[in-house]
């Protein structure tokens, strides 16, 4: 996706605090942190939205929410506790269309959001 500000990401051409990458998926800094600890999880093939997955994406899916989790234990913020999120679409608050998961933690997160 030539106009895709994360697969510019995964491709080099814009930097980022990259905080772990295999062949698989990126994660990186928020270049905006609502946490203390704000780490973004991408997959290297561009899919839009969570809306868009599809069934071959799912081990895709299975790997970014097993990394999700060792991240939050490397990062510091397992034991306290963190949140994963996704927003997709309008409503649910998608502002990159390249699906991405939220690591946020290092404070106590409010619920619900707003
Ligand atoms: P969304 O609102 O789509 O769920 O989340 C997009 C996130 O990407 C936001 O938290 C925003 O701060 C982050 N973001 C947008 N552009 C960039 C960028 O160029 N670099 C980094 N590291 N984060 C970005
Ligand atoms: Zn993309």
């Amino acid at each position: 996706m030539d106009n895709c500000i994360f697969c510019k990401i995964i491709k080099g051409e814009i930097p980022c605090k990259k905080v772990y990458e295999d062949e698989l998926i990126l994660a990186f800094e928020d270049i905006n942190p609502e946490a203390p600890v704000h780490v973004l999880i991408i997959p290297k093939k561009h899919i839009d939205s969570l809306d868009s997955l599809e069934e071959e994406d799912k081990d895709i899916l299975s790997h970014i929410f097993i990394k999700a989790k060792d991240l939050a234990r490397e990062l510091g913020i397992a034991e306290d506790g963190y949140r994963v999120v996704n927003n997709c679409g309008i409503n649910g608050g998608q502002t990159v269309l390249h699906m991405h998961f939220h690591i946020l933690g290092g404070r106590n997160l409010q619920w619900p959001p707003g």
